[in-house]
């Protein structure tokens, strides 16, 4: 008993002094002699006693003592591909508690939260960033410097619907800095087969301030601001605060406006539609060449040809999908994946989903040199 404590005992001031790789060496060079003995003695014609299971107890702790290792060398590697200035914070505490999880935010206190938000893409991650964003950074494509733009990043997501749910709850979970939700409407009883950010006692409540909540309590590191209202043409300085809008609503009216807010002030739009079996997603973004929502669709469609979610119906896991598609290309964009040539993003390419077929497939999407909303002076300086 008194020896096995000793020895406990002088693995961890080896495992502090030399690390765990050192202690797990060791520890495999003696399970593999005790294994050769148990061999020998197999050989010999003697049977196993009791007192070999120490054998197999020291492989088990060299395994343990391995892969501690092996996940101090994942941190320590995450934690290179910090920028230079990250070298002199060595001290930073060992914990890795989270911040305390804020208290519930209204929208309006929401603001101030978002101004604390560090948006500096070359301050190293924390220690408790590094953990919560594990999966993220060991992802040769997106690693510390794409997390590190995420979190640096502010996007506007119009409609916290269907799509805006799944949008939201997946770019927030992802460390997307800043985070703007704007909706007019409230929860509604048959809202909930779909919108699965909200639950059943949110019935009656602002969407933004219910989703806001969700998003809060699901990752303290972001900022978000809940705008109880509608986006409008007018809005291009507001969508000019913002890195990327992703539309989710889902009149004719209201993406046209959107879409002339986003031209207006060359923010990028990723717009995404659903009806009863079918999803589509898009980037607009004349400022970088690629034709915008109007040059698509210019026309609002015949009355009865497009009817709204209320009128045609829509499957419940069809906008976790094509929000979840969303979502992901929001990520690429921001973390700028495209751009360093690692895939390719939507911009100027429309993904189009068939559910009930099971069936995707993707149409490249012209730009109009007489588009009313991006023609003119953009249609000069478009590439
Ligand atoms: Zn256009």
């Amino acid at each position: 008993m008194l020896w096995t404590l000793l020895l406990v005992v002088a693995g961890i001031v080896v495992a502090r002094r030399f690390g765990a790789g050192v202690l797990a060496a060791i520890l495999a060079a003696i399970w593999l002699a005790g294994v050769a003995g148990l061999w020998q003695r197999h050989q010999g014609g003697q049977g196993l006693m009791p007192s070999d299971l120490w054998v197999p107890a020291v492989g088990l702790a060299a395994l343990g003592a391995g892969y501690a290792a092996l996940i101090g060398r994942l941190r320590r590697r995450a934690r290179e591909q910090q920028p230079a200035g990250a070298g002199l914070t060595v001290a930073r505490p060992r914990g890795r508690a989270e911040p305390p999880a804020p208290p519930t935010v209204s929208p309006v206190q929401a603001a101030s939260v978002r101004e604390a938000m560090p948006a500096d893409p070359a301050q190293p991650l924390s220690d408790a960033e590094l953990d919560r964003y594990a999966r993220h950074i060991v992802l040769r494509e997106l690693g510390g410097a794409g997390q590190r733009r995420l979190r640096a990043s502010r996007v506007l997501v119009v409609g916290a619907g269907g799509l805006g749910a799944p949008v939201l709850m997946y770019l927030a979970a992802a460390g997307v800095g800043r985070i703007t939700v704007a909706d007019d409407d409230t929860v509604g009883l048959s809202n909930l087969q779909r919108q699965v950010i909200f639950s059943t006692a949110d019935i009656g409540r602002p969407k933004v301030e219910a989703a806001a909540q969700v998003l809060n309590r699901l990752n303290p590191h972001v900022g978000v601001t809940a705008l109880v209202r509608r986006i409008g043409a007018g809005d291009a300085e507001l969508v000019a605060d913002h890195d990327l809008v992703i539309d989710g609503t889902d009149s004719f009216a209201s993406r046209q406006a959107v879409n002339a807010a986003c031209v207006a002030a060359g923010v990028p739009l990723l717009a995404g539609s659903i009806a009863q079996w079918e999803g589509q997603v898009a980037l607009y973004d004349p400022a970088r060449g690629a034709p915008c929502l109007a040059c698509v669709f210019p026309e609002p469609p015949a009355p009865g040809l497009a009817l709204s979610c209320a009128e045609a119906g829509v499957v419940g896991a069809l906008p976790g999908v094509v929000g979840g598609l969303m979502a992901l290309e929001a990520i690429k964009e921001l973390a700028r994946i495209p751009e360093s040539g690692a895939g390719a993003g939507l911009r100027g390419r429309m993904l189009i989903l068939d559910g009930l077929w099971g069936d995707t497939r993707s149409v490249r999407i012209p730009r109009r040199a007489d588009c009313p909303v991006c023609g003119g002076e953009h249609s000069i300086n478009g590439a």
